[in-house]
């Protein structure tokens, strides 16, 4: 594991991402596209972020522990500018300048020349490769004619087929990913103002916690065994708990506004709730 504790981590790891360019399409909108599984433009020269649940997913595909991966430096935890605990993908060296993400494999023929491309975390690849280069747009209810995004121009690895970008991330299993998502963030929101992030926003106020005891808050959320639902749960458990246990009401804690009511979860991770427009 990388992670540290401080808004110092958080500065270097904002300017060493590298960023992607957004677009935003009707999620319906007929495209012509189709991925040519060569990996030639998705898996190399990217930084592949992880949220616990795609780390869950991943652990299990692969039959290990994410402790392990964690360990063995397949996965790095880095705070971001806000004092979130982030996940990331290793990346290798790839060519002679560029990076390759760990599980990335390609097949070349007897010319050298590369011939298809391969996940060896395929089952268990992460949300952000999914569907990739469409990404759902979260606040389409504020923006219901562009409700997804187009994160990356495919170029010459994409073949050419109507499809729709609704249409590619459904076929890619993304509808447990974007629930596990928002419950995630609505975790993440009531962490926020109680107190257990805002590493570098004055305004806000930190339950007292040292550095290693965040960190393994945090951590614990990525390592988790079981129900997805029972980390989230578990984490809400723990802050207040940690809240209970200090001198400091809720109201004293985080940042300006009301304290947030603690999420349901288990409504957020509901199968049935629908997590696109019609
Ligand atoms: S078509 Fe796009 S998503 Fe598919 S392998 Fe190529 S770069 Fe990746
Ligand atoms: S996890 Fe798989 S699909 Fe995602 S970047 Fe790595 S090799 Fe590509």
């Amino acid at each position: 594991m990388t992670a540290t504790d401080g808004t110092e981590a958080a500065s270097a790891t904002s300017s060493a991402r590298r960023g992607i360019s957004r677009t935003f399409i009707p999620l319906d909108a007929p495209l012509s596209w189709a991925c040519s599984g060569r990996g030639w433009n998705c898996c190399t020269d990217k930084d592949i972020p992880l949220r616990p649940y795609d780390v869950q997913r991943l652990a299990e595909a692969l039959d290990r522990p994410a402790q392990s991966l964690l360990d063995e430096g397949v996965i790095t935890l880095e705070w971001d500018g806000y004092g979130i605990l982030g996940g990331w993908l290793a990346t290798r060296p790839y060519e002679e300048t560029r990076t390759a993400c760990v599980f990335y494999d390609e097949a070349v023929d007897a010319e050298g020349n590369r011939t298809t491309g391969l996940c060896n975390a395929h089952a268990g690849r992460p949300e952000a490769c999914r569907g990739f280069p469409f990404q759902r747009y979260a606040d389409w209810e504020t923006h219901p004619d562009r409700t997804a995004m187009q994160i990356s121009d495919c170029g010459s690895c994409a073949l050419a087929t109507r499809t729709t970008a609704r249409d590619v991330m459904l076929d890619n299993d993304l509808e447990s990913y974007w629930r596990a998502s928002d419950a995630y963030a609505a975790v993440v929101q009531y962490l926020h103002k109680a107190g257990l992030a805002n590493l570098g926003g004055s305004a806000y106020r930190r339950l007292p916690l040292a550095p290693d005891a965040r960190l393994a808050f945090w951590t614990a959320l990525f390592t988790h065994r079981g129900p997805y639902a029972d980390a989230l749960e578990a984490t809400l458990d723990a802050a207040d708990a940690l809240i209970a246990a200090s001198d400091l009401t809720p109201a004293e804690l985080g940042g300006p506004g009301d304290a947030i009511p603690r999420p349901d979860v288990r409504a957020l991770l509901d199968p049935a709730r629908a997590v696109l427009p019609e």
